[in-house]
C-alpha cells in the first residue's frame, strides 16, 4: 500500500486564494488592510530565510506589511519601546518577533510585550490560555498546531475519537496541538496522549496512533515499523541533514523514515512541502482576523 500524500503546498494555495477574498471584503467593508510587522532582530541565516517568505506572502495577499530589521546588539529596551510603537500603530493588526533572539534578550519579556489582541503568533500567555479554554476564547491559535488540524480538516481524516499520539512537548507544537486535538470542537474530540524523551516505550504508544503528530526535531526517529497500518501521520519535524552538492540548498528530512512509512501509513505529509508552508497560511490567516477585529472594535 502507498498511502494518500497531504499537500500542505497545494492546500496553502488554496487557504490563500480564500484569504485574498477575504482581505477584499474587509478592504470593501472597512476600507483597511491588514498590517503585519515583522521583527528580525540580528542576520541568522533560518531567520531571515522564514522572514522573507512570509513578508512575500503578506505582500501577495495585499496587506500593508513591514519588515522591521534591528542590529543584533539592540537593547532589550530599545526593542520593547519598538514592540510598543507597533502596538499603538493603528495601520498594524499582527506583530510578529522573529524567534530565537539574541540571548542579552528575555524572550518571555518580549512575547508578553506584543499586545495580546496583535499577538498573530499566539505565543502571549493570554492567548496560551485562552486555547486552554478553547471555543469562541481562541483568538489567534499558534500557527503551526493550527496548520497541522488545518491539514487533517483539508485531508478529510476523522479525527473524533482517534487515537491521537503527540511526540514532542515544546510550547510551539507539541503542547499546543495535543490541547487542540482533545478540544470539544471540529477537527478534534480525539484521545490524545503527549511522548517525549522520558517516555518508557516510545514505539509502544506510537503504534497504538490512528493520527501520529512527530514533532522531535530528531531526523528518521519514527521507524516505518512503529506506524500503525492505515494511520495519519504529520511529521513536523524540518531537519538539515547535508547540504545539495549542485544547488548548495540545505537537504531537509523530517522526523520520520519517509520513504518506508509511506507503504504502511494511509495518509502521509511529505517534508518539505508538507507542515511548513502552512504555518505562513496560518499566521497571515490570523493576522486578517485580527483586521476584522480591530475593524469592527471587537
Ligand atoms: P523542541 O522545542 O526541540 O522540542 C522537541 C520535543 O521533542 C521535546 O519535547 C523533546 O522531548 C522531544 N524529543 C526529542 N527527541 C526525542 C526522542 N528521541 N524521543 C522522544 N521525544 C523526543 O522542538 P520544536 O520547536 O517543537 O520543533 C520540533 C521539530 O519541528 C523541529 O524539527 C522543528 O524544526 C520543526 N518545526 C517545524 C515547523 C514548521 O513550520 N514546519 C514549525 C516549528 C517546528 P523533551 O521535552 O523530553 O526534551
Amino acid at each position: 500500500m502507498t498511502a494518500e500524500l497531504i499537500k500542505g503546498s497545494e492546500i496553502r494555495n488554496v487557504i490563500l486564494e480564500e484569504l485574498k477574498a477575504d482581505v477584499q471584503k474587509l478592504k470593501a467593508k472597512h476600507g483597511i488592510v491588514p498590517g503585519l510587522v515583522t521583527i528580525l532582530v540580528g542576520e541568522n541565516p533560518a531567520s531571515i530565510s522564514y522572514v522573507t517568505l512570509k513578508i512575500k506572502t503578506a505582500h501577495e495577499l495585499g496587506f500593508h506589511e513591514i519588515q522591521d530589521s534591528q542590529p543584533v546588539d539592540i537593547s532589550e529596551s530599545a526593542l520593547l519601546a519598538l514592540i510598543d510603537k507597533y502596538n499603538k500603530d493603528p495601520k498594524i493588526h499582527g506583530i510578529l518577533v522573529q524567534l530565537p533572539l539574541p540571548k542579552h534578550i528575555g524572550e518571555k519579556k518580549v512575547i508578553t510585550a506584543i499586545d495580546p489582541d496583535k499577538d498573530v503568533d499566539g505565543f502571549h500567555p493570554v492567548n496560551v490560555g485562552r486555547l486552554m479554554i478553547g471555543g469562541d476564547e481562541v483568538l489567534y491559535p499558534p500557527c503551526t498546531p493550527a496548520g497541522i488540524q488545518e491539514l487533517l480538516i483539508r485531508s478529510g481524516t476523522a479525527t473524533s475519537g482517534a487515537e491521537v499520539v503527540v511526540v514532542g512537548r515544546s510550547n510551539i507544537v507539541g503542547k499546543p496541538i495535543a490541547v487542540m486535538m482533545a478540544q470539544k470542537a471540529k477537527g478534534a474530540d480525539s484521545t490524545v496522549t503527549i511522548v517525549h524523551t522520558r517516555t518508557k516505550n516510545l514505539e509502544f504508544h506510537c503504534k497504538r496512533a490512528d493520527i501520529l503528530i512527530v514533532a522531535a526535531g530528531v531526523p528518521n526517529l519514527v521507524k516505518p515499523e512503529w506506524i500503525k497500518p492505515g494511520a495519519t501521520v504529520i511529521d513536523v519535524g524540518v531537519n538539515r541533514v547535508g547540504v545539495h552538492p549542485e544547488t548548495k540548498k540545505p537537504i531537509l528530512k523530517g522526523d520520520v523514515d519517509f520513504d518506508r512509512a509511506k507503504e504502511i501509513a494511509g495518509k502521509i505529509t511529505p517534508v518539505p512541502g508538507g507542515v511548513g508552508p502552512m504555518t505562513i497560511a496560518m499566521l497571515m490567516k490570523n493576522t486578517v482576523k485580527s483586521a476584522w477585529l480591530h475593524a469592527e472594535g471587537k
